[in-house]
């Protein structure tokens, strides 16, 4: 998933065998989930255009697509021809050509993706999907389920923006400059202070709004504390696109979620 992941616990024992434990299925999960890895299940279901696909993989596919639909499609993970684009452009240090970038949001859309059961449909030749603003918070929760099946039950898993809250109390600082104390849930930050790049005198993100196919330039951040890790990665970045004068609506969709826009 191109990201670091920490893990952190208070335990009485040691806790190498539960980290391994758990750093072996954040593996399995990135060999399913990540863009970056040609053999990824996530990869090979693209270039096949669909197909049946891994319980882990439908789970994350399932949620992007209810939160694009809540959204109005500001999230979107068909989004990848485009992302990878400006991925390069970023790299290069020079905009995409703005044929590139038409051929690119050519194959996007939410609504040309589909997904009933584990069964997963591309409807437009070579769409891309990239699952990193959703994925990243599942595989965090899912490690934290394997500790605590382990018995280390008051643990934090963090994959850059992205924390998994275990048992006991967590002190956490969001991107507001609150601090929280919490336990039992999912912190997510999203916006352009850590990855973001300047071109032509102007600051990119990462994030993509999907209504321009342009990154998007505006130097907010916002952090959600959600119950499930999962939503809380989604819905950051989801936020981060509509922004505090567009989050209401997305926000009363989720009402156990809180955002800090900072
Ligand atoms: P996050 O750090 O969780 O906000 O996720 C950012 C990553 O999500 C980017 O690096 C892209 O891979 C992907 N992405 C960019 N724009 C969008 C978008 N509008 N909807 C869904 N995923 C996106
Ligand atoms: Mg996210």
């Amino acid at each position: 998933m191109g990201t670091l992941f920490t893990l952190t616990a208070l335990a009485n024992q040691d806790p190498a065998r539960a980290f391994q434990a758990a750093f072996l299925r954040i593996g399995e999960l990135d060999q399913k989930l990540s863009d970056y890895k040609d053999d990824s299940e996530l990869n090979r279901v693209c270039r096949a255009g669909g197909g049946e696909v891994s319980e882990d993989l439908a789970t994350v596919i399932d949620a992007a697509q209810r939160l694009a639909a809540d959204s109005d499609g500001a999230f979107d993970i068909t989004l990848g021809p485009v992302i990878r684009l400006w991925r390069a452009a970023r790299r290069a240090g020079k905009l995409p050509a703005p044929a590139d970038l038409n051929a690119a949001a050519d194959r996007t859309g939410y609504t040309h993706l589909s997904i009933r059961g584990r069964e997963v449909r591309l409807e437009l030749p070579q769409m891309q999907l990239d699952v990193g603003a959703i994925g990243k918070g599942f595989a965090a929760r899912e490690a934290l389920k394997v500790l605590a099946s382990n018995g280390v039950t008051h643990a934090l898993v963090a994959a850059s923006g992205d924390l998994a809250v275990g048992g006991g109390d967590w002190r956490v600082g969001l991107c507001c400059g609150r601090v929280f104390t919490l336990s039992h849930c999912g912190v997510s930050t999203s916006g352009d202070s850590e990855q973001f790049a300047v071109i032509d005198g102007v600051r990119y993100s990462h994030i993509i709004d999907p209504h321009t196919h342009r990154p998007l330039t505006t130097p907010h951040t916002v952090s959600v504390v959600a119950p499930d890790p999962m939503t809380a990665d989604g819905l950051a970045t989801a936020l981060y696109v509509l922004g505090p004068g567009r989050s209401r609506a997305l926000l009363a969709r989720y009402p156990a979620a809180k955002a800090y826009f900072g």
